[in-house]
């Protein structure tokens, strides 16, 4: 069952670029004992042109009984981890229902969340704990889907899974039914009416005890908070919500109200590291915490949570541009410190970001990169710093007001996706100054600032900057203390008893040759 080879998004294909999804059903009965699940997939797409082949994706190990198209029986064919649909007098444009029949064993995750696939595992008590992780991969690795990112389901998604009676399903949007137990068997319906990321539609199975609050919002909207927790875990629920009261107290102020409100904010307790489900957040981090200031920090239910803004609601439109994502979300944990201790602890954890960048490849390597390919430790760390240098270059009250002008603005969220294009024109149209370059020189390629210092003598040294992208600020600290200087050429002199400290602060990603 290795999957080790799957990834998600890349190159559209062209039978895929002529489709929209509007929306998924998925209706499943999950077998514990044989690790398998049988059921349906229900698609509803528009079709922009007429075409004689409708084009899922979905992994091969899952095997499609029977299909129909808006209610009539259809030939197809899987070929690899794809589903082709065919019909010789082709589809017409417009819309169009799908229904997918299908069974078999789904992969099991090697490394949650990481590596995913199924987990089949148990409880501390012996009851059965079943999770779905899948970004990497995308959602084929269970339902038949379009699996990019550009495209997700704009009606929302339904999900009726069938489970022992006695267990509790948690899923995405808000609980719609239980049905009675019938051969020991009971069907849970969830239901968002939130477009939502293929990677993000699943679910999780255990013997949940749920904990529920009432969170109001800085907008003053009231949103169910509910945490499916274990029922050995139930003496951490309340501490995990009041942690999560004051994280999205942090994150609204910077990025404005929680993006469900019509939903929940949910939390469910999973037996790998977690992962950003919408409106149910996973969490596996086993309840320990760092201390901030003398208050309790996870940075595992902080990270994910961050990702409702960063990922779920402002959504890269291809992985080619998952720093948005992680990058913007990372730099959301600095802020945290900031908020709690103040801008040396800020400063603290940018600093240990850069120790961890490897620069070994661009963040942005070009359009349609797939998951497989984009994915490295440097959208988290390189795109935080990244964040970093833009704070200083515009300033913090420019910064803060656009990059939450990019987490609110209806042009970048929900229904729409963004590009790394579409956040430099947006900081560079909001700070008047055209910002491009720097985009380029620090996510497209590998560069560095290259600064050289030369002694001349007589307390002189001339500040060389040999790669310089655009006109930059930069400190630089001398016997006359720290100027702010805006440097635009390649060459300047300075006077100081010793070699002049070029970005104190560290603001920059450079290399420094003082001779
Ligand atoms: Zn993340």
């Amino acid at each position: 069952m290795d999957i080790s080879y799957m990834s998600s998004g890349g190159k559209l294909n062209p039978l895929q670029a002529i489709m929209d999804v509007r929306h998924y059903t998925l209706a499943l009965d999950v077998d514990i004992t044989k690790q398998s699940i049988s059921g349906y997939t229900e698609i509803d797409i528009i079709l922009l042109q007429k075409t004689d082949t409708i084009l899922f994706d979905l992994v091969h190990f899952l095997i499609v009984n029977k299909i129909n198209v808006n209610k009539r029986n259809s030939n197809f064919f899987q070929k690899g981890d794809h589903i082709f649909i065919t019909n010789s007098n082709g589809y017409p444009p417009g819309k169009h229902k799908i229904k997918i029949e299908y069974s078999g064993k789904p992969p099991v995750a090697v490394k949650p969340p990481w590596k995913g696939g199924f987990t089949w595992t148990k409880d501390s008590n012996g009851n059965p704990w079943v999770a779905i992780n899948c970004q990497l991969e995308g959602g084929k690795v269970y339902f038949p889907c379009k699996d990019h990112p550009s495209d997700e389901p704009n009606e929302g998604a339904d999900l009726f899974i069938t489970v022992p009676a006695g267990l509790t399903v948690a899923g995405p949007g808000l609980l719609q039914n239980i049905s009675k137990p019938k051969n020991n068997k009971q069907t849970f319906h969830w239901k968002t009416n939130y477009t939502i990321s293929n990677y993000c539609i699943l679910f999780n199975i255990a013997k949940y005890k749920i904990y529920n609050r009432i969170y109001t919002t800085i907008n003053g909207n009231r949103v169910p908070m509910q945490f499916y927790v274990l029922e050995a875990d139930t003496a951490y629920a309340a501490h995990v919500l009041d942690l999560r009261e004051r994280d999205c107290k942090i994150l609204e102020k910077y990025f404005g109200e929680y993006p469900w409100i019509k939903e929940k904010m949910g939390i469910v307790y999973v037996p790998n590291p977690g992962m950003e489900h919408q409106t149910m957040i996973s969490y596996g981090d086993r309840f320990t915490y760092k201390k901030v200031n003398g208050q309790d920090y996870s940075d595992n239910l902080y990270h994910e949570f961050g990702h409702e803004w960063w990922a779920n609601k402002v959504t890269n439109k291809d992985w080619a541009h998952m720093w948005i994502q992680e990058g913007i979300d990372t730099y959301a944990e600095a802020l945290f410190f900031r908020e709690v201790a103040g801008e040396v602890a800020y400063d603290s954890i940018i600093n240990i970001f850069k120790r961890h960048i490897a620069n070994k490849k661009p963040l942005v390597q070009g359009e349609e990169i797939n998951s497989a390919d984009t994915y490295t430790g440097d959208i988290y760390v390189k795109g935080a710093f990244f964040m970093h240098t833009l704070r200083y270059v515009v300033g913090d009250s420019i910064f803060f007001t656009t990059l939450k002008k990019l987490a609110t603005d209806e042009k970048y969220t929900y229904n729409n996706f963004v590009t790394t294009d579409d956040v430099e024109k947006l900081f560079s149209q909001q700070s008047g100054t055209d910002l491009k370059p720097l985009f380029y020189f620090y996510l497209r390629t590998i560069q560095i600032l290259d600064i050289s210092v030369l002694n001349k003598g007589f307390n002189e040294y001339e500040v060389q900057f040999k790669n310089l992208p655009m006109n930059l600020p930069v400190d630089i600290l001398t016997d006359d203390g720290t100027q702010h200087l805006i440097i635009t050429k390649k060459s300047l002199k300075i006077k100081s008893s010793f070699p002049p400290v070029i970005d104190p602060g560290s603001h920059y990603l450079k290399k420094i040759l003082t001779e």
